[in-house]
């Protein structure tokens, strides 16, 4: 298996200070593993403040997860990153954390709709799963992930927050701040009343543009050409999903608290 560069310990720090200054995480919430080869990931450890973590804080752990250099203990939500590799032979990076609106998307059981600019269907394709609640840390938590990190590569995890991964930290982390921004941009557009969506026609041409790009699991041949073009997902992960893939309307919930239906077309 061959391995892009390796990011230095000092550079996945200054990466964590960022998640911290975005306000993504509070407390000890949030965590990034990365793979190191074949065999060793570097872990933050827990109990830390992202801002607080030093070089020499950082892990290094097995695929299993056992420690094998650092003082610290590993967090508790690891099996989530473990099977996320498990899960995703082409990615590097894991990162879990809890930006604000995206979870409240999380909080409310609603997905964010990337289909409302077109340039993010093609980062992060048309959807950006509702994960199923299961309790963190536990073995649940990452069975869910199942039918859904092997098609796209940001998810929402009802009642706890959002995991991105990627070839990078660096990847993983913009695909962080696309999920808040679309999040943020989502919630504003249903203040207003109104929400469009890009016609469906353009969303295929976009989804096409994201596998010319060599993104999504059409490039990754984890799905093929012959794959429904609606569902863009197996059958199996299809009827796991409460998912309306295209409605017309949507109902939110107003300004002043009252359901409102307004078209997405
Ligand atoms: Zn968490």
């Amino acid at each position: 298996m061959s391995l892009p560069q390796t990011v230095s310990r000092r550079e996945l720090v200054r990466w964590l200070s960022k998640i911290d200054t975005r306000g993504w995480v509070a407390n000890h919430d949030g965590n990034v593993t990365l793979l190191l080869d074949d065999n060793r990931l570097l872990a933050t450890p827990t109990a830390f403040s992202k801002a607080e973590i030093r070089d020499e804080d950082l892990l290094v752990i097995d695929k299993t997860g056992k420690v094998l250099a650092g003082r610290h203990r590993i967090f508790s939500e690891i099996n989530l990153h473990l099977r996320a590799f498990e899960l995703r032979p082409d990615i590097r990076c894991v990162l879990h954390a809890h930006p604000p609106t995206a979870t409240g998307f999380a909080v409310a059981g609603l997905e964010p709709d990337p289909c409302i600019i077109a340039e993010a269907v093609i980062s992060l394709g048309n959807r950006i799963p509702l994960v199923p609640y299961a309790l963190p840390g536990t073995l649940a938590s990452s069975d869910v992930l199942n039918d859904f990190l092997v098609l796209f590569d940001a998810v929402i995890l009802q009642n706890h927050g959002v995991l991105t991964v990627g070839d990078s930290i660096e990847q993983a982390f913009l695909r962080m701040e696309l999920v808040e921004h679309i999040a943020n941009i989502h919630l504003r557009a249903t203040q207003l009343g109104q929400m469009r969506r890009v016609p469906e026609h353009d969303i295929e041409r976009l989804l096409e543009k994201r596998t010319k790009a060599g993104l999504g699991p059409l490039a990754r041949g984890q799905l093929t050409a012959a794959t429904p073009q609606n569902k863009r997902m197996p059958h199996s992960a299809a009827s796991a999903v409460p998912h309306t893939p295209h409605p017309t309307t949507r109902t939110v919930v107003g300004p002043c608290g009252g359901p409102r239906t307004f078209p997405t077309s």
